[in-house]
């Protein structure tokens, strides 16, 4: 089976009531002139996720939050928000384990794994960021990183788990920098994860959507993307204007 193009926007902590109307006005205005040929997904705030959804339904473009509690719920979490909430609004996707959870809320892998099974326990599919720092990638860490971090959610949550999940290809030094992997450093790290997945079963691995992310523009994702097992991308600042975000999905 071909894998589908996946590309999904990140708002991180950017957004407003105005901006999410203007950005779904201008995405379904593009997406009237001309379709694409991939599936678009954006992952705006918590608070802006129902007004998105609602705005985008008619659009055929997915929203997906950006974390997620660790316990299923209901239960006295305060400020948590669960799964089965982000299922019940309409969300489709939740990213999981994005470098800047990791680094700033201290998720471990374990944590990233439990909330990987919450996401899916609820129906939703996670989209699991990995990827290695600059200090891991100099000092030759790289395979290390990748392997530990997919290595847990394998362990924890199976290989069939695989079968309704996305991987993000995250290198941490290219997030929000500027400076982007290479095709060749993309492709390297994709063919990897890939690889680790197919050892426990060949076709789940094949089957596999790998996203790029880390500066992803509409200037250097031709290039990425045409990497063989690059199959879209996970696009920060970028997917802020939905000009740029079209302009990436349709390379
Ligand atoms: C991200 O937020 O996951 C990301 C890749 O950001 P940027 O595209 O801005 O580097």
């Amino acid at each position: 089976m071909a894998r589908k193009r996946l590309v999904a926007g990140n708002w991180k902590l950017y957004g407003s009531v105005a901006q999410v109307q203007d950005f779904s006005a201008a995405l379904k205005q593009g997406l009237q002139s001309a379709s694409v040929d991939a599936e678009l997904l954006v992952c705006p705030p918590y608070p802006y996720l129902a007004q998105m959804q609602a705005l985008l339904l008619e659009a055929d473009v997915n929203v997906g939050a950006q974390n997620l509690a660790e316990p299923a719920g209901p239960g006295a979490y305060t400020g948590e928000v669960s799964a089965t909430m982000l299922a019940d609004i309409g969300c489709s996707y939740v990213i999981v384990g994005h470098s800047e959870r990791r680094q700033l809320y201290a998720e471990d892998d374990t944590a990233v794994a439990a909330k990987f099974a919450r996401a899916q326990d609820a129906g939703l599919t996670p989209i699991l960021c990995v990827g290695e720092t600059l200090e891991q990638r100099e000092s030759g860490a790289m395979q290390e990183v990748l392997r530990r971090q997919l290595g847990t959610v394998l362990a924890e949550c199976g290989v069939a788990a695989f079968k309704r999940a996305v991987v993000a290809y995250e290198p941490v030094w290219a997030i929000g920098t500027g400076r982007t992997a290479s095709p060749e450093q993309a492709q390297e790290a994709h063919a990897f994860l890939r690889a680790q997945v197919s050892a426990e079963d060949a076709t789940i691995g094949s089957e596999l959507s790998i996203l790029y992310g880390g500066s992803v523009k509409p200037d250097n994702a031709a290039q990425l993307f045409a990497c063989e097992d690059v199959d879209g991308g996970l696009i920060g600042g970028a997917s802020l204007e939905a000009e740029s975000l079209l302009a990436i999905a349709r390379v």
